[in-house]
């Protein structure tokens, strides 16, 4: 992409002096992390961790290096030994802070690297609906989950394939935790695909934003009075981001409550939440904020 395309050019009156950066660093790999499938009983992977760097803030997560990545391998329970995820992508699964015996929903779930994260938050007790619109992602969510999950523990995990703005009407005041991980622009996908380059239009993103906008206040019905809801986007696009948070506090301000997020590692906070951007932390882009229901 040139310097004259009206993508290039958006997006440089947002980001101003720091965009070049910004772009460059959108069309290289970004840092992932190994994360290891501790819901696996067996711990017999022949991968050597101690080769790769932990941080104490992202337990279990082996931060892989540049060039490299790891083949996930069966361990003896025929489970998966590890998910490779983007670290935003665990953190923002954290950030909903689910605890054991919840009854959770991932309104947008599929592939399904934060289902997995949220299942393990909810121990020995709870449910989680892991929904997806797409049927064909939804499969691959399928296969995710009798991947890396425990037949005892699928028990309490549902798939289904729902437009969640049905969720506010069929299942009002019903889930303590949810994660709105929206569809978005995905401005990295966008830099790699030349058909999506030429199809990109700032209407795209208004459009997005109103769907966004409707799937969150869907979310705000489906959560109990006192319960979470985690909206976040992979769009460096503040449309799709504190936009839609603003517009939610401002239209339903007697109930919702911004809840302060706390960066973690090389998040930069926002108006509303935080956002990873790749030319600081070298992962994301990924953007979260929280909500409480009063
Ligand atoms: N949370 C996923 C993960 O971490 O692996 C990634 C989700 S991706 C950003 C957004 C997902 O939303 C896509 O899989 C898409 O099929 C789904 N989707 C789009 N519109 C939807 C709708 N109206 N209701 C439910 N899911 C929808």
């Amino acid at each position: 992409m040139n310097t004259t395309h009206p993508f290039y050019l958006h997006f440089e009156k947002i980001y101003g002096a720091r965009w070049p950066r910004l772009f460059e660093a959108l069309q290289h790999k970004e840092q992932q992390v190994a994360r290891k499938n501790i819901l696996s009983a067996s711990d017999d992977s022949s991968k050597n961790w101690s080769s790769f760097e932990v941080k104490p803030e992202l337990p279990n997560c082996y931060w892989l290096p540049e060039s490299g990545s790891v083949q996930p391998e069966r361990n003896a329970d025929e489970l998966l030994d590890v998910y490779v995820m983007d670290p935003a992508s665990v953190m923002v699964a954290r950030a909903l802070d689910v605890q054991e015996g919840d009854r959770v929903l991932d309104m947008c779930a599929a592939p399904g690297g934060k289902s997995l994260v949220m299942i393990e938050a909810l121990k020995n007790d709870g449910e989680i609906f892991c929904n997806d619109l797409s049927p064909e992602r939804r499969e691959r969510l399928k296969k995710v989950i009798q991947q890396y999950v425990p037949r005892d523990i699928r028990d309490r995990v549902w798939v289904t394939g729902k437009d969640g703005v049905q969720f506010g009407l069929k299942e009002a005041e019903s889930f303590d935790r949810i994660l709105l991980d929206a569809p978005c622009s995905g401005e990295r996908h966008i830099l790699e695909n030349p058909t999506a380059q030429s199809e990109w239009s700032p209407r795209r993103t208004e459009h997005l934003a109103t769907r966004q906008y409707s799937l969150l206040a869907a979310a705000l019905l489906a959560v109990k009075s006192g319960g979470r809801i985690v909206y976040s986007t992979c769009s460096i696009s503040p449309e799709e981001n504190d936009e839609v948070i603003r517009k939610l506090l401002k239209k339903k301000k007697t109930v919702v409550k911004l809840v302060e997020a706390s960066p973690g590692i090389g998040g930069e906070r926002t108006e509303f939440g935080v956002a990873y951007l790749p030319d600081r932390c070298g992962f994301g882009p990924l953007y979260f904020a929280v909500i409480e229901k009063t």
